[in-house]
């Protein structure tokens, strides 16, 4: 499978999480074996292609496709986590929501100084999520290049500020 034909694997649900939302809904393309084999191979080959030492996946959804790919490459698989889920001190980052501000944290010992880390998540609208969790493991010595998502919104801006933080994005597929 191509990653165009893993675009009609996602179901869009109105109206969620709240009136006006069009919630792009991976478990359609997860609950599909081939699609989901197929997602991971296209991110792995991208992460292998740039080099990666460690995975990294953003809470929730990053982790499924994150973990995934980080086995299927054999690398070391970190997680991004909401707050007060790591069992031990943490390095922490707090990002604007639209209300309100979220917290991400990793465990500082989770990357060594300047290993290369490819973030992974399945979605990126406005990248504030993204942007937040490549700070982060900047601070716990990663270096951080590339992020890579089954779906980008293009039209949230996400990946164009991404792109203007330095790093190279990259979605398997775009929805409007
Ligand atoms: P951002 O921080 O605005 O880029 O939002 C991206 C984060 O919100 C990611 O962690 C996504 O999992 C989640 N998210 C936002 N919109 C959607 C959606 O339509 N479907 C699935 N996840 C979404």
């Amino acid at each position: 499978m191509t990653a165009d034909d893993l675009k009609p694997l996602i179901r869009a649900i109105p109206d969620f999480p709240k009136p006006g939302i069009l919630f792009r809904d991976v478990t359609t393309l997860i609950g599909h074996g081939a699609g989901f084999a197929a997602a991971t191979r296209l991110l792995a080959d991208r992460a292998r292609a740039v080099g990666a030492d460690v995975i990294a996946g953003i809470e929730a959804r990053g982790f499924i496709f994150g973990a995934a790919v980080a086995a299927r490459l054999e690398l070391p698989f970190v997680p991004v986590r909401k707050p007060g889920k790591l069992p031990v001190p943490v390095l922490a980052i707090d990002y604007a929501l639209e209300y309100g501000t979220d917290t991400l944290e990793v465990d500082p010992d989770a990357i060594a100084e300047g290993q290369k880390v490819v973030v992974i998540d399945d979605l990126i609208a406005t990248g504030g999520t993204a942007l937040a969790a490549v700070e982060l493991l900047r601070r716990a010595g990663g270096v951080v290049t590339e992020a890579l998502f089954v779906i980008d919104l293009p039209d949230l801006g996400g990946a164009d500020r991404l792109r203007a933080a330095g790093l190279t994005v990259e979605a398997l597929m775009d929805f409007e």
